[in-house]
């Protein structure tokens, strides 16, 4: 990282946009309505942001639509698509600066995280499904010799992303690479608490040749915006990532709808195993701190139950307490900074009331628990002990560094105590026995398990919940299933 830079410099001399991106152009809500964008680090007003709202769902999807049925990106060759795609991900690459620094004012997230991971991350996603597009064949089905069947996957039309805060960018680019490269429209939403480095794509994505009316951004609310793209007759797919909450309204907006498409990426409560045969207990109980209290414990993945056998619980439990007290809560402008502010007020007290509610129902609280003094939104990396499964804060996802401690007496109690949850997002378990690995693995109810590590992964491998986390799949060539159409043409050739 380069540690000269001085991020408040570059803060303040940065020009933050807040319109709308539809039709290649950047523009007002319809209604000239904006909102306040607020650092949650400082309380100060980044910018005043398109308030998008009915009216403007219905332009941009309009102008999606026109888009797609035109075939300028829809049935334009996968190779050049691949091409316009590649050097999006490189304008995302060479802006790096920017777009992290957009991201950490916006919702607080350490400027080391932003130039580390959300950035290369988000780049090397939108350049994986580039790469990948103009290399896959579609099926022949084996008929009799009378007929041809040919089995196409065709892009759906228009789809809008509705994304959350937590990853703005990373998250958007989940979504944004399989949709442009399977030749769809797009209209983003970010998070109202987030919008900036979206808004910033729009302007990069016309630079990288993506044509005018295939890509959207608008910016607003979730209850004007993101339900006016649920419930719009004309939107062919939604790609969601957020609470199982709001999730569940746009299985209800496409019921009172179109029936539209509805790909869910929801929350989690996941289960990190540690049981007494791990190979290492001390890169065990780290990566166990680093599972909750990364990104301030806002991760749909988090491990954000430790769920250890009894015999070495109490010895995880003080190097995991050891590892959270040395992390540097604080500014997130400052590059030694690993846990940053909140995303908001409102997250703030939402995570308090969470540990208040782990301390009455008896909980022990071992580390933190409090609101760091001073201006701003950041809360000390905390951990309770002698956590049940039944107490609030095991069942409830805090969506902050709150890490619950539950004893287990063997695996098989591990494994139940891990799947009584009505989520299913992550797991893992830390044993040296193969074959405990793969009992645990596969008695897990959740779309990834992790074996001796802790939210590993790869843009090849994908990701997603079982449960009430959602269903459909992120990354990988699974992800194009959610944004194509399955066609037969059956071609009847007679004797
Ligand atoms: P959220 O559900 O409040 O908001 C997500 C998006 O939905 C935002 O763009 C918001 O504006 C929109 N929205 C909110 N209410 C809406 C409504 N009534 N109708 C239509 N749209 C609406 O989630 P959040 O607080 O932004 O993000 C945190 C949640 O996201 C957590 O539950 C977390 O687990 C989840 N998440 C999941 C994954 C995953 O891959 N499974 C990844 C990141 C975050």
């Amino acid at each position: 990282m380069p540690a000269t830079i001085d991020w408040h410099a570059r803060a303040a001399a940065l020009s933050v946009n807040g319109s709308a991106f539809v039709n290649g152009r950047y523009v007002p809500a319809r209604s000239g309505k904006t909102f306040d964008c607020v650092n949650p680090a400082t309380g100060k007003v980044l910018a005043q942001v398109a308030a998008c709202d009915v009216e403007d769902v219905n332009h941009a999807v309009a102008v999606a639509r026109q888009a797609f049925e035109s075939g300028v990106w829809s049935r334009m060759a996968p190779r050049e698509r691949k091409k316009r795609l590649a050097a999006f991900a490189d304008l995302i690459a060479s802006n790096t600066e920017e777009l992290a620094l957009l991201e950490t004012l916006d919702m607080g997230k350490p400027i080391r995280d932003s130039l580390a991971v959300d950035l290369p991350l988000s780049a090397q996603c939108i350049d994986w499904y580039a790469e990948a597009i103009d290399k896959l064949y579609d099926e022949i089905a084996p008929t009799a010799s009378t007929a041809v069947s040919l089995i196409r996957r065709e892009p759906l039309g228009v789809v809008a992303a509705v994304v959350p805060w937590n990853f703005p960018l990373l998250m958007a680019a989940w979504k944004l690479g399989p949709i442009l490269a399977a030749g769809n429209s797009v209209i983003l939403k970010p998070a109202e608490q987030s919008p900036l480095t979206a808004i910033r794509l729009g302007e990069l994505a016309a630079q990288a040749g993506i044509p005018d009316g295939v890509f959207n951004v608008l910016p607003g609310f979730g209850e004007t915006a993101g339900r006016a793209l649920g419930l719009h007759m004309d939107v062919d797919a939604v790609a969601f990532t957020g609470s199982t909450e709001v999730g569940k309204y746009f299985l209800q907006y496409s019921g009172q709808s179109n029936m539209k498409r509805v790909g869910l990426e929801c929350g989690g409560k996941s289960p990190n195993i540690i049981l007494a045969d791990a190979p290492d207990l001390d890169a065990a109980a780290t990566a166990a701190a680093w599972g909750i209290f990364y990104n301030q414990g806002e991760v749909c993945n988090a491990g954000s139950r430790l769920i250890v056998e009894r015999g070495v619980k109490d010895e995880v439990v003080e190097k995991v307490v050891a590892v959270g007290s040395a992390i540097k809560v604080g500014d997130p402008l400052d590059p030694a900074t690993e846990m940053g502010a909140m995303v908001d007020g409102r997250q703030t007290e939402r995570v308090l009331e969470y540990i208040a509610k782990g301390k009455a129902e008896g909980a022990t609280l071992r580390l933190g628990g409090n609101r760091v003094a001073g201006e701003g939104c950041f809360i000390e990396a905390t951990l309770f002990d002698d956590v049940t499964s039944g107490m609030t804060i095991a069942r409830e996802e805090i969506f902050g560094p709150v890490l619950a401690t539950i004893a287990a007496a063997d695996v098989d109690e591990a494994i139940r105590i891990g799947n009584d949850t009505s989520y299913g997002l992550a797991a893992a378990v830390w044993t040296r026995d193969i074959n405990t690995a793969f009992k645990a693995s596969s008695a897990l109810r959740a779309g990834v398990v992790w074996v001796n590590c802790f939210d590993h992964g790869d843009i090849s491998s994908p990701f997603g919940g079982f449960k009430q986390s959602g269903f459909g799949r992120d990354k990988s060539l699974h992800a194009l299933e959610k944004y194509t159409e399955l066609k037969a043409t059956w071609i009847h050739l007679g004797q």
